[in-house]
């Protein structure tokens, strides 16, 4: 490590994560939180809010591929899909490139995230702000999901860890009003942390979704940006088959979407569903809760 300028990552207890900055491209405190984007020679760009990564460009496309293709595809008719959070638009960007998905409606509370995303994340993010289909609405996600008369065929939440403006985001009343918006059928998708790190983080959704949904999981990716191993993503839906779909109707799916993707693959999908035992223990726990 250089002597040089370096940003912690403030997120893990125990654990101190440096990266190197070569150049501060951007640094403000918003309303909301204290936000930085500078330049890492491994990662590219990276942005922070209040200590915690959120998105770099370089490995940006792990989770934001799976976020979006595995719901849509799974889903399989997929027209309106709601994205809480995902204040840098690239999960607005990877699920746009459906062409079922008739609008797309993105609800973040910080307006100045998505601002300075667009000046510089344009590498991976400038079609979204084409889109016709792309509607973006300021706003608290809970307070939104709580109040609209939309319904939804996938919920995405692209959010900050537990704290701050993202608690909200992780609680039961949240998820009680993400499903009423579902439509029949629907599903729900959420950043659940690192469950080697934050096990708890995992079974606290894991048992908020139970309470609530038919089918309460998770699925992993591995993304180095978000360190300690696998990431897990909370699956919640009434309808279990969802996670079941097969690789041959995911094959013919992902063929029709035309996608180009660089981590997604239908046998990726399938196989993000194959928890490690330890992550599948923390599942387990959060069911029978
Ligand atoms: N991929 C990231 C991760 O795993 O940590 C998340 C990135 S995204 C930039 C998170 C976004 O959630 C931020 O832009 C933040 O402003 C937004 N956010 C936090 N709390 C929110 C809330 N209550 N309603 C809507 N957006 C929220």
């Amino acid at each position: 490590m250089s002597q040089g300028l370096v940003f912690n990552e403030t997120l893990y207890p125990g654990v101190e994560v440096k990266y190197e900055c070569d150049n501060i491209l951007f640094q403000d405190r918003s309303e909301h939180q204290d936000l930085v984007l500078f330049t890492n020679p491994v990662f590219g760009k990276v942005l922070m809010l209040d200590g915690v990564t959120q998105v770099t460009t370089g490995d940006e496309f792990i989770y934001h591929e799976m976020m979006s293709h595995v719901p849509i595809l799974a889903h399989g008719d997929a027209r309106e899909v709601l994205i809480i959070g995902g204040g840098d638009c690239g999960m607005a960007e990877e699920a746009l490139k459906h062409a079922s998905i008739e609008r797309l409606t993105q609800v973040e509370i910080d307006d100045a995230v998505v601002s300075f995303s667009k000046e510089h994340f344009g590498d991976f993010n400038a079609a979204v702000f084409e889109d016709d289909r792309f509607d973006l609405v300021i706003d608290d996600g809970a307070r939104f999901v709580a109040e609209t008369d939309r319904r939804f065929d996938v919920v995405m939440v692209d959010s900050t860890d537990p704290m701050g403006p993202g608690a909200v985001l992780f609680t039961e009343e949240f998820y009680r009003a993400v499903h009423r918006c579902l439509k029949p059928g629907g599903v729900l998708v959420t950043q659940n942390g690192v469950p080697f790190l934050q096990r708890d983080e995992l079974l606290d959704s894991i048992r908020r979704f139970s309470a609530i949904y038919a089918d309460a999981s998770a699925y992993v990716a591995a993304i180095p940006t978000y360190f300690g191993g696998h990431m897990a993503l909370g699956w919640a839906t009434d309808n279990a088959e969802l996670r079941k779909v097969s690789l041959e109707t995911l094959e013919q799916r992902f063929e029709a979407a035309g996608l180009d993707t660089r981590y997604y693959t239908p046998e990726v999908h399938r196989a993000a569903f194959a928890l490690p035992r330890f992550i599948r223990d923390i599942v387990e726990e959060g069911r029978k809760a």
